[in-house]
């Protein structure tokens, strides 16, 4: 089928339509605006009208205004006012439900993103559950955002229209402390983190469980052209919180002894980033049944069970750096005699709880523990510039916004392949 030459999209069309925008982006057009006709028929059966291209697409340039109408989609009526639409939890039940609330406009220094996906990290339920105690409502929860820009502010020169965008965690900090002098935002005292948080000038941040992001320019990531954005969504949070510790601690040695304790969302980022970076990667679970896609997909190359005392006893002295993502409490003690000396115990979970460490357990060998908190900004970054390069993803359920209280409950029950991702632009819709 010929291509389908499309009128380039002038700065009202994109603002009537950002997310049709943000869709016909991801076909990749030409400089001159031609796309594939099959795939902007798919596009459309999926995300738009479900009906065929009209007859009229095949000759000629097609206006914009005409392809954004094919891909609009009708959404349900929300009550409320507001330019945003997302999933709100309202009280500590973290039952979610959709929610109208206005995003700021664009300032000079603000990037506007059509959220397209967005990854459901364990932290999001803990802080619609309240578990950390500094929870505020309505919240609407989200930092593993990706999106397509659709309007930059007059001081934005790093990011334009159309570029593929990430935002993770955080969405400002104070730029001049030791922290963010040393590109460690995550540090800052006045940092603020994208859901759950207060801005600078006092207003509430709400995540990226919405239609669109209004984000300073410091705080957008370039997603790299080779990666899915679907699967890369869940790389702003789980892939940097784990990459993070890995480059910090050294533990990113061709030969590194790597223990993976939990996999979950981001235990099978860091194998698949220990694998990257040529390490030897021992998972440790207490799900026996994902051992076989352990060692077969995500190539860890052990896979040893918690609960069993003789695997772990074999097991002693034989690590030298364990990363721990357990979501729920547990004791350090049953994973310490796993590293060998001079080894690193860095805990990147967040359970509410107290952990229990005797001195004899880290004299004798000279052990560190340690906790880490995501990462900076510019290793984000690298982060992606490395997975990019590598072409590593998540692996992922994506899943309907309708679906998000179900996956929440199954969050809770581990039952979760690895990541679930929210379909926004395919199923977050408004009512025009
Ligand atoms: P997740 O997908 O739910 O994975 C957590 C994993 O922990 C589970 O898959 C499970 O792995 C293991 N687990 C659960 N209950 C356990 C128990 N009682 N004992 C031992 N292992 C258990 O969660 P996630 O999104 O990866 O997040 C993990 C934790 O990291 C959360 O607490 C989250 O808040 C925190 N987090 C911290 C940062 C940071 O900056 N430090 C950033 C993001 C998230 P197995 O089935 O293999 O045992
Ligand atoms: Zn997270
Ligand atoms: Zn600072």
């Amino acid at each position: 089928m010929a291509p389908i030459t499309v009128q380039p999209p002038t700065e009202s069309d994109i603002a009537q339509f950002p997310r049709e925008f943000a869709l016909y982006t991801q076909l990749k057009p030409t400089a001159d605006g031609a796309v594939d006709a099959e795939a902007l028929g798919e596009c459309v059966k999926t995300y738009g009208s479900g009906e065929s291209l009209p007859a009229s697409f095949s000759s000629g340039s097609v206006p914009f205004e005409l392809v954004a109408a094919a891909l609009v989609k009708k959404g349900s009526t929300v009550d409320g006012s507001g330019n945003c639409l997302g999933y709100a939890a309202h009280d500590n039940t973290g039952h979610l439900v959709p929610w109208k609330f206005e995003r700021r406009p664009c300032a000079a220094d603000d990037v506007r993103i059509q959220v397209t996906h967005c990854g459901i990290c364990h932290s999001d339920l803990h802080q619609l559950k309240n578990d950390w105690m500094n929870s505020t409502y309505p919240m609407v929860p989200g930092h593993e955002i990706v999106g397509i820009v659709t309007e930059v502010g007059s001081g934005v020169t790093t990011h334009k229209v159309g570029d593929r965008v990430g935002v993770g965690c955080l969405v400002r900090s104070c730029g001049s402390c030791r922290a963010c002098s040393a590109k460690e935002e995550e540090f800052c005292g006045k940092m603020v983190f994208t859901y759950n948080s207060q801005d600078h000038d006092g207003s509430p941040t709400y995540g990226g469980y919405s239609t669109h992001l209004v984000v300073d320019k410091s705080f957008v990531l370039r997603v790299p052209e080779n990666l899915p954005l679907d699967a890369a969504a869940p790389l702003l949070c789980a892939g940097i919180t784990t990459y993070t510790p890995l480059v910090h601690w050294g533990l990113n040695k061709p030969g590194t002894r790597l223990g993976v304790i939990g996999l979950g969302g981001l235990g099978h980022m860091a194998v698949k980033l220990g694998k990257a970076f040529g390490c030897h990667v021992t998972v440790i679970s207490t799900s026996p049944g994902k051992k076989q896609e352990a060692l077969e997909v995500l190539k860890a190359d052990d896979f040893l069970i918690s609960k069993d005392e003789e695997a772990m006893k074999g097991a002693y002295d034989s690590l030298d750096g364990i990363i721990d993502t357990v979501s729920a409490p547990h004791e350090l003690r049953d994973y310490l005699p796993l590293l060998r000396f001079d080894g690193r115990f860095i805990i990147v979970g967040a359970p509410m709880c107290d952990m229990k460490i005797s001195p004899f357990e880290l004299l004798f060998k000279r052990l560190t523990v340690a906790g880490s908190l995501i990462g900076g900004i510019q290793a984000t970054q690298e982060m992606l510039d490395f997975c990019g390069k590598h072409n590593i993803t998540c692996e992922i359920e994506k899943i309907p916004a309708e679906y998000l209280n179900t996956a929440m409950d199954r969050l809770v029950k581990n039952d979760v392949h690895y990541r679930f991702v929210i379909d926004v632009q395919g199923t977050l819709l408004w009512q025009p």
